[in-house]
């Protein structure tokens, strides 16, 4: 069976940055499983996956127009520390969920000055070209059950 939309699909990968390091990977972890043709991983992954069987290996080269976007300046933002009230210390490098009008933000803290936060509201990875070597393990089907909720149920996926 071949990846197309609404398969199932997973995968072992090792993902590096173009300095070869690993940035993230799934050895030693049950392989990541996602639903083909729903975004549930970046567009560059999944436009290379499309028509691979179980069992086939490919290292693809992400952009990041393809993978988690170019770095946007405007999304780095000075705060006032008063906005972090309840949290002890405040550190670059930490990173908080905040709420925006497109929902959910990871925003990074790249610096302190004084009684001013400097925030980056862009993705940790953005602006890097992501290096994947994956293998694709099995290929099946996905539930109806499964399209609806959006997410793989069972091995590699919600359990609920
Ligand atoms: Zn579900």
């Amino acid at each position: 069976m071949q990846v197309s939309a609404q398969k199932v699909v997973f995968i072992h990968y090792t993902l590096t940055n173009d300095e070869g390091e690993v940035i993230d990977s799934s050895e030693g972890l049950e392989p990541l499983a996602y639903i083909h043709g729903q975004g549930n991983i970046i567009p560059g992954l999944e436009n290379a996956l499309l028509g691979k069987s179980a069992g086939d290996r490919l290292n693809v080269s992400i952009p990041p127009e393809q993978g988690y976007g170019l770095h946007d300046k405007e999304l780095i933002q000075a705060v006032p520390k008063s906005a972090f009230h309840g949290v002890d210390e405040i550190l670059p490098g930490m990173q908080f969920h905040t709420e925006s009008p497109e929902g959910a933000q990871l925003v990074t803290i790249i610096e302190v000055q004084g009684d001013t936060v400097i925030l980056d509201g862009n993705h940790p990875l953005s602006g890097t070209t992501l290096n994947f070597d994956v293998e694709v393990t099995e290929v099946r089907d996905a539930t109806a059950e499964e399209l609806a909720h959006g997410h793989v149920h069972g091995e590699g996926g919600h359990h609920h």
